[in-house]
């Protein structure tokens, strides 16, 4: 069989190997890189693999086989996806209820696994280039910490982190002021937005761009969402044996990055049931599936703030391989969750499970108490718990009344100096910086 190839969702730009789909990021045309057919998974090897990296060998052959990474897999899955991802039992459920715990990754939330595959990845396609690439990454929060983990003391590569001054919260913004070395990090006097425009204009401008070797490492790369099908693929075959059926996930939904890997996890064959997408007021998806129509529109900020995206940029992927709507109804659900709800609904599973949720998993806990009882017994249910609460203490604790402990890795970064450089949102500061 010919080698997988990568084409872009626009259908305008030339097919590439993984490892140039990789090493590029956006396609040229502005699309995402989707690969031409899904490949074949090894489904005996995934069910007996108890670890994620074994699981990712198994389920990630396909998409390497005849590319400069294949001999390699092997390699960045022991490296990058050496991090727990248990499905823990919701104690107190009358209903079988999960708990994907994503957060137990450096940075405690999933874009830990996405980030360490990336830099594993580009590690062995980039380490002899003659100069460093620098990785440009505009973050409201989660991304540009799991980033800088990922690639901190790479000496092939700088980082460098635009984020908006006052927007994040105490914790997320230690997370991305902490490392120094390879890693710069710049407080945009402006909005999530300005730092997106900045980061547009400097990959848009030549001189700047033929200089630096401009990278991204945005979630719409292609190694970011491979990894990310590998615990549900893991979780699925895990739950199932557990409990001999499909499990059913709910899904904390933003760009869809997440979210689109479970969809293809199951595409490929694991056994996942219904997979909903819980979102905060940012509605764009949820209406797009009642009314058909696609309308993107500016962002609004919420509690769940890594989720406050108004034009999910993933959703292109799921609509080049499931073109009508009809499809896309058959793959996914979706609803909403206000403010509010996110504070109540954190309280009353704290008081009833005695379960502590950050405010983006806790959207996905209120789909799930939504559910009617014949659906909630139909099948386990998993929510996805994206982020660790303790990463979000100012709003969790005084909801539930007590202090969240903090996971070790986190405590480290918590403790080490910031090195933020101030700066005003125009290019000719950021070009300075650069030098
Ligand atoms: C990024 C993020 C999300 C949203 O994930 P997408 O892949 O963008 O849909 C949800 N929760 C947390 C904690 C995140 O950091």
């Amino acid at each position: 069989m010919a080698d997988l190839q990568f084409v872009s969702s626009r259908g305008a730009a030339p097919a590439l190997s993984l490892s140039e789909a990789i090493a590029t990021g956006l396609a040229p045309d502005g699309g995402l890189y989707i690969p031409t057919r899904l490949p074949p998974v090894d489904a005996a090897g995934a069910a007996a693999a108890r670890t994620l990296p074994g699981v990712a060998r198994a389920a990630l052959a396909g998409f390497f086989s005849g590319d400069r990474l294949q001999a390699a897999l092997g390699d960045i899955a022991d490296a990058a996806l050496d991090l727990p991802a248990p499905a823990t039992r919701v104690v107190g459920s009358q209903e079988p209820l999960f708990a994907l715990e994503l957060y137990h990754g450096p940075t405690a939330a999933f874009k830990d696994f996405g980030a360490r595959f990336l830099a594993e990845s580009l590690q062995r396609l980039e380490s002899r280039a003659a100069a460093p690439m620098t990785i440009l990454v505009a973050t409201s929060g989660d991304t540009g910490g799991a980033v800088a983990a990922a690639f901190h003391r790479r000496p092939w590569v700088r980082v460098v982190i635009l984020y908006p001054a006052g927007l994040v919260s105490p914790r997320q913004e230690q997370q991305l002021c902490c490392w120094g070395e390879n890693v710069a990090s710049l407080r945009i006097a402006g909005t999530f937005d300005d730092c997106q425009r900045l980061v547009k204009e400097a990959f848009g401008n030549p001189a700047l761009a033929s200089r630096h070797r401009f990278s991204s490492a945005n979630s719409i790369n292609i190694g970011r969402l491979l990894p990310q099908m590998v615990y549900y693929a893991a979780s699925s075959l895990d739950l199932e044996r557990r409990t001999r059926a499909k499990p059913s996930y709910i899904i904390p939904a933003g760009n869809l990055g997440n979210a689109f890997a479970a969809v293809w996890a199951r595409a490929l064959g694991f056994p996942i049931a219904r997979i909903i997408l819980a979102h905060n007021v940012n509605r764009t998806v949820p209406d797009f599936l009642q009314s058909g129509i696609w309308q993107p529109r500016p962002s609004i900020a919420t509690l769940a703030s890594a989720m406050d995206v108004g034009n999910p940029s993933n959703m292109e992927r799921m609509r080049a391989l499931y073109p009508t709507l009809s499809e896309i109804r058959e793959q996914l659900s979706a609803d909403c969750v206000d403010d509010a709800t996110i504070r109540a609904r954190i309280g009353e599973d704290f008081m009833r499970y005695g379960r502590e949720w950050c405010p983006h998993t806790a959207t996905a806990a209120e789909v799930y108490a939504r559910l009617s009882v014949a659906e909630r017994r139909a099948h386990p249910w998993v929510v996805v718990a994206t982020a660790h609460p303790a990463k979000f203490n100012v709003i969790v604790e005084p909801i539930i009344g007590k202090h969240v402990t903090v996971p070790d890795s986190l405590e480290r970064l918590l403790r080490l100096p910031q090195h933020a450089v101030d700066l005003p949102p125009t290019l000719e500061a950021l070009a300075a910086a650069l030098t």
